[in-house]
C-alpha cells in the first residue's frame, strides 16, 4: 500500500527544513577547494529598524536564490550579512523611547535575524555583525585614520543646521518648514568644521570601470553613471581680472556665443575673482547660504556678479558670475555661460545686469540648436578650445554632530593642533551607555569621554566629539562578512581569506543604493593604492551587481501614515516563508517596481499546495503501477517528449537563475509543472493508465522539478524531494538536476517488488 499522503502544512515542513539546515551547517561558508567557485553573494546592510519591511524581504530573496542556487551547483558560496547599526534612524529611535541606541540596536537586530531564519534565507549567521560593535567599528576608525594619512581625508567648512534652544547640530530631516523638530523654534544655518572624503582622485576611474563591469545589470549601471554626473565638451584658457582661468563648456558648438562665465564657490581659485571685500561678502553669504537647501532652479539659485571679467577670444568680455549652479549640474568648476543654447544659462542671465539680455530668435532658432548639436563653425572659430570633461560627484562630508556613531580618532591639542590616536590605541570607545536626548551633544558632556592626553605632546587636550556618518562606515560593510569572526579583531583587511572571497561575486541592493556603492567603489580603490586591496586590481569590490526596484502597495509607497504597510511577519504565518518567497520573486521582474497584491500570494500558494498533493499522489502511485513491456514500448514516444520539456525546462530555469531574473524562472517552473501534468494526461488518454515506466519517467520529472524549485521554496522543495524517495538526505542540500534524468527505455522500468 501506499504511504500516508502529508498534507501541504508549511509552518510544519519549513520547521522541519530549518532544523535540519541547522543542524548539517548548510550555511556556513566554506573552506574552498582547489578549482571551486568562490561566490560571495552580498545582500544590502539594513538599518537596525527593528522590523523587515517587504524590500528586504525581496532583497534577500533575490540573493538567497541565487546563493541556494550556486550551492546546488557545487560552489563554494558565502551569503554574508550586517547591520549598518550607527547613524541617526536608531538615534531619533532611542531618543523617542528614552533608552540608550546601543540597547536599542542590539533588541532590533535580534528580532530582524529571528524574522530572517524564519523566512529561511541562507545567511552564515555566525558571521553575521553590527557596525556598531566595538570589533567593527574599530575598523571604521582604523579606515578613517589610514585615509587620512593618504590625503583623502580633509577637514574644511560645512554648513549645518543649529538649533540655538537645543544648543545641536540638526540633521535636515530634523528641520521642517525651517524649523528645529524639537522645539519648533527656527533654525539657523552656521558654518563649522566637517571632515571630508576626497574622491576626486578616483572618478576617472570609476568612470573608466563602469563601462567595464560585467554582470552588472542595467539599473545598477545606470545609478552609476547618474552619480558620477559626466558632461563631455570641451575646455579652454582664458584670461582676466582674477588671471587665468579654465573654463569647460557641453556645448562645444557654441563656444563663440558665450555672454558669460560661472564659476564655483567651491572653485579651488575662486579667491583670486572675489577681491573686493562686499563681493566676498556676498561669497561668505552663499557658502553660508547652504546651497543643499536652496532651488537647484536656475531662476531662484542664489548667483552674484564678481564684477571682474574675463575676455573671450574674439576680445568679448565675458562677466564672472559665482553660483553653486555649476557643482550641480558639472561640479566644483568653471563653465561657460551661452544662454543662446542653454535654458539655464538664459535663466541666469535674465537676472544679472552686466550680462546683455537674451532676445530668442524669432525665425532662427533653429539655427541656433544646430549649433549646439555640434555644428563645427563655431568651434573651430575659436583657438585653443580642447576635448574635455567633468564630473558632478564630488567630496562629502563624513562627520556628524550626532553621539550614535562612529567615534573620529583625532585629538585636538592646543598645542599640536588636530593629532590622529596612533593606531595601537584604537579603538577610541564610544561609551554604551550614552543616552541622547535630542539636546546638546551627549559626548562633548561626558568627560571621561572628552579629556585625554595629546598623543603628540603629553597635554592636556580634547578628543573630537564629532562622529562618523555611518556613510562612512558603509564604505567597507562588504568586507566584514569575508572574514572569519575569531580572526576580525587582528586581521579585518589583511586576511587571507580575503583574496578568496573578493571581489564579491554579486552585490544584490535596492535601486536607491547607488551613492553607497559608488564610494565602496572608490574606497576600494584607495585601499588598493594603500596596499591591503592590491590584490584586487581594478579596485572593483564587487564583480556583478543587481538593483531591484522597491516594493510599493496599491500603487503607492508604504507607509504607516497611508496605512499600507504589508507586515512580512502577518503573511509568513498564515501563507508560510516558501509563499511568501515564491510570490515576492514572482511578482515583478527586479527593474520594476513591485506593486504586492495578494493575487501573486495566491498564485504562489496555489501551485505549492497542487505541486505538493499532485506529486505526493505520484509518488504513492509508482509502486503500484503495473508494468507490460509492450505497452510500455508505445508511450516511449511521449516520454522522450517529457524528457526534452524537462532538458529544455531545466535549460530555461537555469539561465534564469545565472540571470537572477528569477521572476522568469518560476514562470518557467510553472510551464514545465504543466506540461508534467500534460504527460499523465496524455497517456491516460491513449492507454487508460500509466505503465510503471511512464510513472517512473514522472516522477523523475517530478524530482527535477522540486530540485529546481529549491532555490526559491527552499522547505517544500527539499521536504519533496526526500518524499520522492529518490533522494537520500545525505545528498541535500540538493545537487542542481541534470539535464537527461528521465528514463524513457521502456525496458528502463524496474520489475515489480
Ligand atoms: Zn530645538
Ligand atoms: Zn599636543
Amino acid at each position: 500500500m501506499g504511504k500516508q499522503k502529508p498534507s501541504y502544512d508549511a509552518s510544519r515542513i519549513e520547521a522541519t527544513r530549518q532544523a535540519a539546515w541547522e543542524q548539517r551547517g548548510d550555511f556556513e561558508a566554506p573552506r574552498p577547494a582547489a578549482g571551486q567557485a568562490r561566490v560571495y553573494v552580498k545582500p544590502s546592510s539594513p538599518f537596525t529598524s527593528g522590523n523587515l519591511h517587504m524590500g528586504h524581504v525581496r532583497d534577500y530573496s533575490i540573493g538567497d536564490a541565487y546563493a541556494r542556487f550556486r550551492r546546488a551547483r557545487g560552489d563554494a558560496v558565502l551569503l554574508g550579512f550586517g547591520f549598518d547599526a550607527f547613524g541617526l534612524p536608531a538615534e531619533l529611535a532611542a531618543i523617542e523611547r528614552q533608552e540608550p541606541p546601543a540597547e536599542w540596536v542590539a533588541q532590533c537586530g535580534e528580532r530582524m535575524l529571528g524574522q530572517m531564519r524564519r523566512l529561511g534565507f541562507s545567511f552564515d549567521y555566525d558571521r553575521v555583525f553590527y557596525s556598531s560593535d566595538e570589533g567593527q567599528y574599530r575598523w571604521s576608525q582604523w579606515l578613517f585614520l589610514t585615509l587620512l594619512e593618504a590625503g583623502l581625508i580633509y577637514r574644511d567648512d560645512a554648513t549645518v543646521d543649529w538649533c540655538d534652544t537645543c544648543q545641536t547640530t540638526l540633521a535636515s530631516i530634523q528641520v521642517e518648514d525651517g524649523r528645529c523638530w524639537r522645539c519648533h523654534n527656527e533654525v539657523r544655518l552656521i558654518r563649522r568644521p566637517t571632515w571630508f572624503l576626497r574622491i576626486t582622485p578616483y572618478l576617472d576611474e570609476n568612470d573608466r570601470n563602469t563601462e567595464e563591469l560585467e554582470n552588472w545589470d542595467d539599473l545598477s549601471l545606470s545609478t552609476q553613471r547618474y552619480i558620477l554626473g559626466r558632461s563631455d565638451g570641451v575646455e579652454l584658457d582664458l584670461e582676466g581680472d582674477g588671471g587665468p582661468l579654465t573654463v569647460f563648456t557641453p556645448h562645444r558648438g557654441a563656444v563663440g556665443l558665450a555672454s558669460f562665465v560661472l564659476l564655483s564657490p567651491r572653485h579651488p581659485e575662486v579667491d583670486a575673482w572675489v577681491a573686493d571685500a562686499t563681493v566676498r561678502e556676498q561669497l561668505e553669504q552663499m557658502r553660508s547660504g547652504g546651497w543643499d537647501r536652496s532651488a537647484r532652479d536656475a531662476r531662484s539659485v542664489p548667483v552674484f556678479d564678481t564684477g571682474s571679467s574675463l575676455t573671450a577670444a574674439d576680445g568679448t568680455e565675458l562677466p564672472v558670475l559665482i553660483s553653486p549652479l555649476v557643482d550641480a549640474r558639472f561640479g566644483p568648476t568653471a563653465a561657460l555661460g551661452i544662454p543662446a543654447v542653454d535654458e539655464a544659462d538664459r535663466g541666469l542671465a535674465a537676472r544679472i545686469e552686466r550680462v546683455p539680455g537674451f532676445v530668442e530668435p524669432e525665425e532662427d532658432g533653429e539655427e541656433a540648436k544646430a549649433d549646439t548639436a555640434g555644428g563645427g563653425a563655431a568651434a573651430a572659430a575659436v583657438p585653443g578650445t580642447r576635448e574635455a570633461k567633468r564630473y558632478r560627484a564630488n567630496d562629502f562630508s563624513i562627520s556628524r554632530q550626532r553621539s550614535w556613531g562612529t567615534p573620529i580618532p583625532v585629538v585636538h591639542c592646543e598645542a599640536c593642533g588636530v593629532v590622529p590616536v596612533p593606531v595601537e590605541d584604537l579603538p577610541v570607545v564610544l561609551p554604551r551607555d550614552i543616552r541622547p536626548t535630542g539636546e546638546g551633544n551627549p559626548l562633548a558632556e561626558r568627560p571621561d569621554f572628552v579629556d585625554v592626553d595629546c598623543p603628540g605632546c603629553g597635554a592636556a587636550a580634547k578628543r573630537e566629539t564629532d562622529t562618523l556618518d555611518c556613510h562612512f562606515d558603509a564604505l567597507w560593510l562588504w568586507v566584514p562578512a569575508a572574514v572569519p569572526p575569531e580572526d576580525r579583531a587582528e586581521l579585518m583587511f589583511e586576511h587571507p581569506d580575503l583574496k578568496e572571497w573578493l571581489p564579491a561575486e554579486r552585490l544584490v541592493a535596492g535601486g536607491d543604493s547607488g551613492g553607497f556603492v559608488f564610494d565602496q567603489r572608490i574606497v576600494t580603490k584607495a585601499l588598493r593604492d594603500i596596499g591591503p586591496f592590491a590584490f584586487l586590481a581594478d579596485g572593483e569590490p564587487f564583480a556583478g551587481c543587481l538593483f531591484h526596484e522597491m516594493v510599493i502597495a496599491d500603487g503607492r509607497k508604504m507607509s504607516k501614515h497611508l496605512g499600507n504597510v504589508v507586515n512580512p511577519d502577518e503573511l509568513v504565518e498564515r501563507y508560510g516563508a516558501d509563499t511568501v518567497r515564491l510570490a515576492i520573486l514572482y511578482a515583478a521582474g527586479p527593474a520594476k517596481t513591485l506593486n504586492w497584491s495578494d493575487g501573486a500570494l495566491r498564485f504562489a500558494n496555489r501551485f505549492l499546495r497542487n505541486l505538493w498533493t499532485y506529486s505526493h499522489d505520484r509518488f504513492a502511485a509508482l509502486a503500484e503501477a503495473p508494468h507490460d513491456p509492450e505497452a510500455a514500448a508505445e508511450t516511449e514516444f511521449m516520454r522522450d517528449r517529457l524528457r526534452k520539456w524537462c532538458d529544455n525546462g531545466l535549460a530555461r530555469i537555469t539561465d534564469d537563475v545565472e540571470q537572477l531574473q528569477m521572476h522568469k524562472a518560476i514562470r518557467n517552473l510553472t510551464r514545465l509543472f504543466e506540461r508534467i501534468q500534460d504527460f499523465e494526461k496524455r497517456v491516460v488518454a491513449r492507454r487508460g493508465q500509466l505503465d510503471r515506466a511512464d510513472a517512473e519517467a514522472q516522477v523523475a520529472a517530478l524530482v527535477l522539478l522540486a530540485g529546481a524549485l529549491s532555490p526559491f521554496a527552499p522547505h517544500a522543495a527539499e521536504e519533496l524531494l526526500l518524499g520522492s524517495g529518490q533522494i537520500e538526505p545525505a545528498a541535500l542540500p540538493a545537487a542542481w538536476p541534470g539535464a537527461a534524468a528521465i528514463p524513457v527505455d521502456a525496458d528502463a522500468a524496474a520489475p515489480l517488488s
